[in-house]
């Protein structure tokens, strides 16, 4: 990959405020894409230099690639040194390294070679007045943000639906754990319903390189429009909050297993296995034998042991008066006890089907003040709220992330540069 100044980098800032700048914006960049898609090649040769790209094989060491290039070995030890001492790199790795070796003429000798280690950053090692020097160069990253938006059709998944919308494998992920703090995908997710998300791909000199962050989502769910932003605080704390600045990202989660299918619910029920009705305390996930059940939120074991109708269960006590229960597994993770300290997320056990149950599957109760309350609808706290002071900041930030939505929605091939 050479680095030849391409100045498609800036080709334009949108400034949200002013919809004359929006319009320019989007002139420029339609011409911006246009030259994307029919410009000249990306890898045009140097006319001043001569370049040979060499990428890293499985069993390449970097001795025997300089001395293809005809470096002499005391060069060699010179610039393996050199990278060991200012850049902590002692090998190279094969499939993702690259190497590109310039000479000022196809015969003359290598006076330069780049290492990039990553597409962000290259190492630049020269070679002047009889010695070689080394220079990290850090690469202007161009940062567009795009939107995608789907439609919740008959039988699907959201996965099924957001994937059908374009939407990367990573950002779908990331929806998902986030939207699993506000949505029940069980019962809250229908067809007809539609959703979106913004979110930053990440360019070097033309190429993307990686997807970013999420910087919005929306969803039209059956409790209301779920709408959640991403906002870096002044004092640099980054996270996600809804259209009122309250913290997205909660101290429990209503579904700890990703994806599990809700099998019954909160409320009166038939029980099947002891065939009168009484109360269901809490809700049960169907999952697979052997399933890792993460804890809900952070806090600590209070309760780890066998008993003849939940089975091996755990029960974690939260911060505010939470509590959670995790019932029927096959067995508990390994240096999960009494009295252990567990993160929001971490594996406590693993599902079985212990005690009185019918199949493998999680039993999973909150209780909060010492009362069962119903998982799918009880509101929960937020991790971290933000200052009355960063209120202000993110309703300005939301703003002009939801101008720019509301431009993406219009034009939905675009992106936009915040
Ligand atoms: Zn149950």
């Amino acid at each position: 990959m050479r680095k030849s100044k391409r100045n498609f980098n800036k080709w334009f800032t949108v400034r949200v405020a002013t919809d004359i700048m929006v319009m320019l914006a989007f002139l420029l960049a339609i011409v911006a894409a246009t030259l994307v898609a029919t410009g000249p090649g990306r890898r045009s040769a140097t006319y001043d230099n001569f370049e040979t790209t060499v990428s890293v094989q499985a069993g390449d060491t970097l001795a025997r690639l300089l001395s293809a290039q005809g470096i002499t070995n005391s060069d060699i030890h010179q610039i393996a040194a050199l990278l060991r001492s200012n850049h902590r790199i002692r090998s190279i790795r094969a499939g993702s390294d690259q190497l590109i070796f310039v000479r000022v003429a196809e015969e003359a000798p290598v006076h330069k070679i780049i290492l990039a280690p990553s597409p962000f950053r290259q190492i630049q090692i020269t070679h002047t007045d009889g010695a070689w020097t080394t220079q990290m160069v850090e690469m202007e990253r161009d940062i567009r943000i795009v939107r995608k938006s789907g439609e919740i059709r008959h039988g699907d998944s959201f996965y099924v639906a957001g994937t059908r919308a374009g939407i990367p494998p990573g950002i779908l992920a990331d929806m998902f754990d986030l939207l699993a703090f506000e949505i029940d995908f069980e019962r809250d997710v229908r067809a007809g319903q539609q959703f979106s998300v913004m979110y930053e791909e990440h360019f070097i000199e033309g190429e993307r390189v990686r997807n970013g962050p999420v910087v919005k989502i929306s969803f039209h769910a059956r409790r209301g429009h779920v709408r959640m932003y991403r906002f870096r605080s002044p004092d640099g704390k980054v996270g996600y909050y809804d259209e009122n600045g309250d913290g997205a990202v909660k101290t429990l989660k209503r579904t700890p297993i990703n994806n599990a299918r809700v099998t019954s619910s909160f409320g009166n029920r038939r029980h099947p296995v002891l065939g009168f009705t009484r109360a269901h305390r809490g809700v049960d996930f169907r999952a697979a034998h052997g399933t890792p059940i993460p804890a809900a939120g952070a806090g600590t074991v209070i309760v780890r042991r066998f008993c003849p109708s939940y089975g091996n269960f755990v029960r974690i006590r939260h911060g505010n008066g939470f509590e959670t229960l995790y019932a029927h597994m096959s067995r508990f993770a390994p240096g999960v006890n009494v009295g252990t300290h567990v993160r929001q997320g971490q594996i406590i056990g693993f599902v079985g089907s212990t005690g009185v149950s019918t199949g493998p599957h999680l039993h999973y109760e909150i209780i909060r003040n010492g009362v069962h309350v119903n998982p799918m609808t009880v509101k929960l706290p937020a991790i971290e709220n933000l200052s009355p002071a960063n209120k202000k900041i993110f309703a300005e930030i939301r703003d002009k992330i939801d101008a720019s939505y509301e431009v993406l929605s219009r034009h939905p091939d675009m992106f936009i540069q915040l």
